[in-house]
């Protein structure tokens, strides 16, 4: 086993993160494509094209990203459902080229490609979702139903589900009534050579930041990851953290962000927290440690989060994790050992754990400690070994058939 189409259609690993439709997926693709390419397995990544970037964009030997003509550039992502079959075309029209072993979908438009590709030509899927629109409803994240639908269609012909956590299995199998002996949990990683405990006064000097303590938020502004919580934190600090900071990294995504985004500034205003919020655009993945160093609390309070690699980020640059109880973040967050798990959406209870921390250096540093240890166990090298055996137990099996 070593060729893999690694299907990311609807956006790219070669796009910032934090903005937009790129988050944790580009991070991922990007990151387990460069871990396998370094274990021998050749990873073409196939992306819709969006921009006139090259055919071909070579990005490192043995990882390529291609990008196939589907639809204008410029589409929106709730408009991609109807170019699918395009993108399926042209990848198909490249693997019958370049043959491969095996296509591994991400994301549900990805999925529904995939599973066209598997029948035509009778290659093993495996697919990973990231998020679930059945999950993302129990939360008050509604998805249209043609994506339920779909990830109920592709589910069925997996020949393998890779999980990012134990909680998505259970959740694949009670929602999606997903064959569990078909599941595989691979959890993602962090490049550790990025993310590492650093010193917090070098970081807060880097970001001219003052000693005041400094809370941190990272990640795409949508509903979904519970910025409203963030700013109630801060605000419920009270005087004694009255110069408290809030950093938070990231921008406005998908068909709610820009009103969440007005949400937030709407917030900050009337709590009248203006002069101790900054706003920070995106920023290069390998440029966040600075930001999550200069932190004494990582904050998380995502609806749902299918793994969390922002929780996993911080931890391994030794900053304690409030996190919501929910998803990846169940085991990214030990709960009093490296940070704490905040089980409802009361702020009260999020100012609770940030004050545990503030108030007492003795734990946080041991939070830190112990952040940084769990943070050891997980490597994208790890991740890329995991698939690796996947795609080799699959070589030796006949694909799942739905349609037999
Ligand atoms: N990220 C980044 N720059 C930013 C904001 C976010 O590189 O300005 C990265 C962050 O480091 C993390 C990913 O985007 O790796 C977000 O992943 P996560 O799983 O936390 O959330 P998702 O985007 O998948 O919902």
């Amino acid at each position: 086993m070593s060729r893999v189409a690694i299907l990311s259609l609807h956006t790219s690993p070669l796009v910032l993160p934090g903005r937009g439709d790129a988050g944790g997926m580009n991070v991922y693709v990007r990151e387990l494509s460069s871990a396998l390419a370094q274990t021998g397995v050749d990873a073409t990544v196939f992306v819709r094209r969006h921009s006139d970037a090259p055919t071909i964009v070579d990005v490192e030997p043995g990882f390529r990203v291609v990008h196939v003509a589907a639809g204008p550039p410029d589409m929106a992502k709730e408009s991609l459902p109807a170019v699918v079959g395009d993108f399926a075309d042209g990848v198909e029209g490249w693997i019958r080229d370049s043959p491969v072993d095996v296509l591994h979908a991400n994301y549900w438009l990805s999925g529904l490609a995939g599973h066209r590709l598997k029948h035509d030509l009778d290659l093993p899927l495996v697919s990973t979702f990231h998020t679930l629109a059945r999950v993302k409803a129990t939360t008050g994240d509604p998805e249209p139903r043609r994506r339920m639908d779909a990830e109920a269609e592709v589910i069925a012909c997996s020949d393998v589900i890779t999980a990012n956590s134990v909680t998505e299995v259970q959740q694949l199998a009670d929602l999606y009534g997903a064959d569990p002996r078909r599941i595989d949990v691979v959890a993602p990683g962090v490049d550790g050579a990025l993310f590492s405990v650093g010193s917090r006064q070098g970081a807060r000097a880097a970001l001219g930041l003052a000693g005041a303590p400094v809370l941190l938020f990272v990640g795409r502004i949508q509903p979904l990851k519970g910025l409203d919580m963030v700013v109630e934190t801060l605000a419920g600090l009270g005087r004694r953290y009255g110069d408290a900071q809030l950093l938070v990294v990231g921008a406005a995504s998908g068909p709610e962000g820009e009103r969440e985004y007005r949400r937030f500034t709407d917030a900050v205003r009337s709590r009248r927290l203006q002069g101790r919020v900054t706003l920070v655009p995106p920023q290069p993945h390998h440029l966040l440690s600075t930001y999550y160093r200069a932190a004494d609390v990582c904050l998380v309070p995502s609806r749902s989060e299918s793994f969390g690699l922002v929780a996993l980020e911080a931890a391994a640059c030794g900053v304690p994790v409030v996190a919501a109880d929910v998803g990846g973040l169940r085991t990214l967050v030990d709960h009093g050992r490296s940070g704490f798990r905040v089980p409802d959406r009361e702020p009260a209870r999020y100012v609770e754990a940030v004050l545990a921390i503030l108030d007492d250096p003795a734990l946080a540093a041991s939070m830190a400690r112990r952040g940084a240890e769990m943070a050891r166990r997980y490597s994208w090298t790890a991740t890329a070994a995991r698939l690796r055996r996947i795609f080799t137990d699959l070589s030796a099996r006949v694909p799942l058939d739905c349609t037999v």
